[in-house]
């Protein structure tokens, strides 16, 4: 029984593994008795493995990946972070403090904006549990010297 055509369109999903199990056993076994199919296949595996590989190692990326594991960007990293959480905390504490001097006496709204910090501050302190939990399992970190 010869049908390649039919069989020529389930390749591009044999190989994008989009098959059912029972299709794939079909296409391969056609595979291993016909030559021109297998081919085919060997050629579309070929195409679209170089397109994988194109889109993988975008020279863009690389750079970039480069760049950001460097230890000098990763002090900057942490700087900015550190700076950009201190200021924060800094504003909603100012910010905290002036309401609950201004001797107003709405309460709820009081109690709005300190849950509303409370909240931040709970938030903040779990952020930087796991940054601390990230670089200490950090795989890179040996190899910045
Ligand atoms: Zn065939």
């Amino acid at each position: 029984m010869n049908n390649c055509e039919s069989f020529k369109g389930l390749l591009v999903g044999l190989l994008d593994g989009e098959l059912s199990p029972d299709e794939a056993r079909q296409v391969n076994e056609h595979l291993t008795r016909c030559a021109a199919c297998r081919q085919e296949y060997e050629q579309l595996r070929e195409t679209t493995g170089k397109l994988a590989a194109v889109a993988y190692i975008e020279p863009d990326d690389a750079v970039l990946a480069q760049v950001w594991k460097s230890p000098f960007s990763r002090a900057v990293r942490n700087t900015s972070l550190v700076l950009i959480i201190g200021g924060y905390a800094g504003l909603i504490g100012y910010g905290l403090f002036e309401f609950l001097t201004s001797g107003t006496k709405e309460l709820p709204a009081k109690m709005g904006l300190a849950a509303i910090v409370l909240g931040f501050l709970v938030l903040l302190v779990q952020m930087i549990r796991e940054r601390v939990k990230t670089y200490k399992t950090d795989p890179y970190k040996e190899i910045e010297r």
